[in-house]
């Protein structure tokens, strides 16, 4: 149920709503938005009769808001939600840009991948230390090692850090490290895992699952938002479909669609998303033409020796040139990159 305060509601009528909620047995989220506060009341009670609310002083109109997610969504919330990690924001006018090698390799190849990251405008740094690989026999990533790498490399560049965290145990582990976590598309409903980080304090991206509908993605969203913590994006990194020429299917109208359903920022990852290199640009166009908050794009400069997913990376001068055109399709729509 949602509660809207009526434009002059004072604190105390305030108080008083969330009273009678709590004592109904209702979990009460409060939001306070710059023309008036909205009341999240969360609680499955299929005959509440809202009335006993409506007739309240102060409570403007009361909603049954019938998604089963109710804190990512835009009834509850309805100005964007925009994350503020030191000078950078996401979710706000500027599309933000996330590029990086897929895994953190070596100490060259991060320092390298950060400058070039850092020359074309981009603000976080990306680089796998723990990678889920389809086979077990692949390159499982450098762990803490590539933690202390990637954040010297981010450092040295003034960018922000985001890297994949798989399992509870390595949340305190990267916490020196990382200022975002990233949740894989293969732990998207990993729930013991994203509860763990809806208790930290810091920003948390929660990519797409590869068969999950929106709806379950953004009930994803709500664990980590009712475990307590609101900073989360999302990503779209594309969905299996039975199309064989692309690794996924990028889906560009997740875009608006969680835009309209809810207030949580949303970037695009046109790179897992194609898993082809020469289908990387004009996706990446394509997401920023459709809205996408930000980007995440992988970058190698020697692909053909990659240790993870070197068929997606762009190579440094492709990037470089990509990131001026996706500035002149920000700008068309109204937006800065
Ligand atoms: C990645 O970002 O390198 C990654 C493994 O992505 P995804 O979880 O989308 O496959
Ligand atoms: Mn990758």
């Amino acid at each position: 149920m949602v509660i809207i305060l009526e434009k002059n509601a004072t604190e105390g009528q305030i108080e008083d709503v969330i009273r009678h909620l709590e004592s109904y047995g209702f979990q009460v989220h409060k939001s306070t938005g710059v023309e008036r506060t909205i009341i999240g009341a969360i609680g499955v009670q299929p005959n509440f009769d809202t009335r006993k609310i409506s007739i309240l002083d102060g409570v403007s109109e009361v909603y049954r808001i019938t998604t089963p997610y109710k804190l990512a969504s835009r009834s509850f919330h309805e100005e964007n939600t925009v994350i503020k990690i030191k000078d950078v924001e996401i979710g706000g006018n500027k599309v933000v840009l996330i590029a990086g090698p897929c895994s953190i390799e070596n100490e060259d190849q991060i320092f390298r991948m950060a400058k070039v990251v850092k020359d074309a405008g981009g603000r976080i740094l990306r680089g796998g230390a723990f990678k889920p690989r389809t086979s077990p026999y692949s390159f499982q990533g450098l762990g803490e090692e590539g933690l202390k790498l990637i954040r010297a490399a981010a450092d040295e560049n003034d960018m922000l850090v985001i890297s994949e965290v798989m399992q509870i145990d390595h949340i305190e582990l990267m916490e020196p490290f990382v200022d975002i976590y990233q949740v894989g598309a293969r732990n998207m409903q990993n729930f013991s895992l994203i509860k763990e980080l809806g208790k930290t304090t810091k920003p948390v991206m929660l990519k797409r699952g590869i068969a999950a509908t929106i709806e379950e993605w953004l009930m994803s969203a709500e664990y980590i938002l009712s475990s307590g913590n609101r900073d989360v994006f999302l990503c779209e990194r594309g969905i299996r479909t039975f199309e064989q020429y692309t690794r996924n299917t990028f889906d560009l109208s997740a875009i608006p669609v969680v835009h309209k359903k809810s207030h949580l920022p949303i970037i695009g990852d046109p790179s897992h998303a194609t898993g082809l290199r020469d289908q990387v640009p004009p996706m990446a166009r394509a997401a920023v033409a459709a809205g996408a908050d930000g980007l995440m794009i992988e970058i190698h400069d020697d692909p053909e020796n990659a240790l993870s997913d070197g068929p997606q990376a762009l190579l440094p001068s492709s990037f470089t040139k990509l990131v001026d055109e996706l500035r002149l399709i920000a700008r068309a729509i109204g937006r800065e990159l």
